[in-house]
C-alpha cells in the first residue's frame, strides 16, 4: 500500500510547482527536499548590516514573454521592477572602453560589423534546430560535432569580435566556449527566443526583477503545500518495480506509485537506482555539467555612478567582474551592484575564497566607476560551485556528441520514475520559466499515469 499517490524528490522551483499540480488535481503528494529551505537555485538572502535589503543570491531577472512565471508572480501577488534605469552602459574589449545609450553602439564600427554578421549566421543555424528533440534534424550530426569556440573562430573575422561571443558564453551557461557543443549553444539560445533576447534587458530576459526576490516564488508554491514539503531529507535510493517506487531519504522510506525526480542532473547521478536506470539515461547525466558562478553584490550608501550619468551596466573582457548591473531597490536607498563572475573566473575565485574574491571584484568595478567603488558599506558573495545541493550554475550544458548519441532520453520516464527540473523543459531551457514547464509537463505526466 503505497503512502503517497507521487514523491517529488526536490523542492526548487520544478519540484514545488509539480507537487503544486499534482495535489490541484486530488491526488496526495509528498516533496522530499536536501536543503533546510525550499527555492534551490532561486534564493533571497538579507544583506548584513544592512538594515531592510535584501538581495537575489540565485535566480533575479524575469523577461516578458516568460508566460508561465509571469502568471506565477500574478498568482501570488508578486510585482516586477524594470531593469533599465537612466545613464549609459560601459563596455570594455580589449582594452577600450565605451559608453553607450541603449540605442548606440556598444561596439566600434568594425566590430559591430563582425558582432552583426556573426550573429545573423547563428541566428540562422538557430533556426535549424528542434527545441523539442535537438538531437534530430539534418543539421544537428554537424552542429553537435564542433564546440562553440570552433564556432566563433570559423565565423568571427576580429579579434574583438571573437572575445565577445566568448563573453556571451560565459553570459548565458557560465562555461567556456570550448566546453560546448554548438548544437546546445544553438539549442540553448533558441530555448529562451533567441541570443540577442537572452543578451537584452529591456524586453529581454534581464527585463525586470522581482520587488522583495525571486524566492517567494517557491516560498508561496511551499506555503500551499504545507507539511508535504520534507526539508533535510535528502534522497539516496530509489527502488522501483512494477508496483510502485520506495524512496529512502534522512528520516527512512517512503513508499508512492510514481516518483519525479527534479534534482540538477549532475547530481541525478548520486541517486542510487535500483534496479539500475538504462545505459542512456545514465551516460546523458553523466555528460551534463554545470557551468560556474559566484554572484557577488556590492551595497552602496547610493547609487553613486548616477552622478556620472552611468547605469551601472558593465560588460568587459577583463575579468573577474566581467558582467555588472545595477539592481539597487527601486526607491535608490541603497545603490547596489550586482557582479556575475563566471565560467572559469568562478573557478579561480572561488578556490581564492571571500576575502580575495571581494578585493578582485573591487578593483575591477573602481576601473570603470572610480575609487568611491572600492569603498562599500557591504559586500556578500555567493560560490554556487560550492553548494552541496547544486554544484555548479546557472544550469547544465551538453559537450559535443552529447545531444546526437544520448539526448533523446532526456525526458523518457523509466517505469515508474519521472524527470522534470529547468534542464528537461524546450522553452527557456535553464531559466526559472523552464523549471516552472517542466514541472507542469511532468504533473500532466504523472497524472495520466495514475491509476
Ligand atoms: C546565480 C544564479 C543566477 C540565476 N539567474 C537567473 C535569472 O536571472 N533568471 C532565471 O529565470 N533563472 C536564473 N537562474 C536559473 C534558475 O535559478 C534555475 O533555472 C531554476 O531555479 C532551476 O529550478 P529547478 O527546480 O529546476 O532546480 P533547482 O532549483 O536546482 O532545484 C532542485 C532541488 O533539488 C534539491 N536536491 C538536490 N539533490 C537532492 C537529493 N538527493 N534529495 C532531495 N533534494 C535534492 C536541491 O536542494 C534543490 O532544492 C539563475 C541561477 C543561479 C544559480
Amino acid at each position: 500500500m503505497a503512502n503517497v499517490d507521487v514523491i517529488v524528490v526536490g523542492a526548487g522551483v520544478a519540484g514545488l510547482v509539480t507537487a503544486d499540480r499534482v495535489r490541484a488535481a486530488g491526488r496526495s503528494v509528498v516533496v522530499l527536499e536536501a536543503r533546510d529551505r525550499v527555492g534551490g537555485r532561486t534564493l533571497t538572502e538579507p544583506v548584513p548590516g544592512v538594515k531592510g535589503l535584501s538581495v537575489d543570491a540565485g535566480a533575479a531577472w524575469v523577461a516578458p514573454d516568460q508566460r508561465l512565471l509571469r502568471a506565477e508572480l500574478a498568482r501570488f501577488g508578486l510585482e516586477t521592477t524594470p531593469q533599465d534605469g537612466p545613464g549609459d552602459a560601459l563596455t570594455s574589449l580589449r582594452g577600450k572602453s565605451r559608453r553607450y545609450a541603449a540605442t548606440a553602439r556598444a561596439f566600434d564600427a568594425v566590430t559591430t560589423a563582425d558582432v552583426g554578421q556573426a550573429m545573423m549566421r547563428f541566428a540562422a543555424a538557430a533556426d535549424h534546430v528542434d527545441v523539442e528533440a535537438p538531437w534530430r534534424g539534418e543539421h544537428a550530426p554537424r552542429y553537435d560535432a564542433q564546440t562553440f569556440e570552433s564556432w566563433i573562430r570559423r565565423v568571427c573575422v576580429t579579434p574583438k569580435g571573437r572575445d565577445y561571443f566568448r563573453l556571451v558564453c560565459g553570459t548565458v551557461l557560465a562555461t567556456e566556449p570550448q566546453n560546448v557543443s554548438l548544437l546546445h549553444m544553438l539549442f540553448f539560445a533558441r530555448s529562451g527566443g533567441g541570443l540577442l533576447h537572452l543578451l537584452t534587458t529591456g524586453g529581454g530576459a534581464q527585463d525586470a526583477r522581482v520587488v522583495g526576490g525571486m524566492q517567494q516564488v517557491a516560498q508561496r508554491l511551499a506555503d500551499g503545500l504545507g507539511r508535504w514539503v520534507r526539508l533535510q531529507e535528502p534522497v539516496t535510493t530509489i527502488m522501483h518495480d512494477a508496483d510502485g517506487v520506495t524512496v529512502h531519504s534522512e528520516s527512512g522510506a517512503t513508499t508512492a506509485h510514481h516518483v519525479v525526480v527534479t534534482v540538477p542532473p549532475a547530481l541525478a547521478t548520486s541517486i542510487e537506482y535500483l534496479p539500475g536506470l538504462p545505459h542512456e539515461r545514465t551516460q546523458l547525466v553523466q555528460r551534463m555539467p554545470h557551468g560556474s558562478v559566484v554572484k557577488c553584490h556590492a551595497v552602496y550608501t547610493r547609487p553613486f555612478w548616477h552622478d556620472l550619468a552611468l547605469s551601472g551596466e558593465i560588460t568587459t573582457d577583463e575579468g573577474p567582474a566581467k558582467v555588472v548591473f545595477d539592481t539597487s531597490p527601486p526607491d535608490s536607498r541603497y545603490g547596489v551592484l550586482t557582479v556575475l563572475v563566471e565560467g572559469d573566473d568562478a573557478l579561480r575565485l572561488g578556490a581564492k575564497g571571500p576575502a580575495r574574491a571581494r578585493t578582485e571584484v573591487l578593483r575591477g568595478l573602481a576601473e570603470h566607476l572610480g575609487p568611491r567603488a572600492m569603498d562599500p558599506q557591504a559586500f556578500v558573495s555567493h560560490d554556487w560551485t560550492a553548494e552541496e545541493w547544486t554544484r555548479g550554475c546557472y544550469g547544465a550544458h551538453l559537450p559535443p556528441g552529447a545531444w546526437t548519441q544520448v539526448g533523446s532520453a532526456l525526458r523518457v520516464p523509466v517505469g515508474r520514475i519521472h524527470w522534470a527540473g529547468t534542464e528537461t523543459a524546450e522553452r527557456w531551457c535553464g531559466y526559472v520559466d523552464g523549471a516552472i514547464a517542466s514541472g507542469e509537463r511532468v504533473a500532466a505526466e504523472v497524472l495520466t499515469a495514475l491509476p
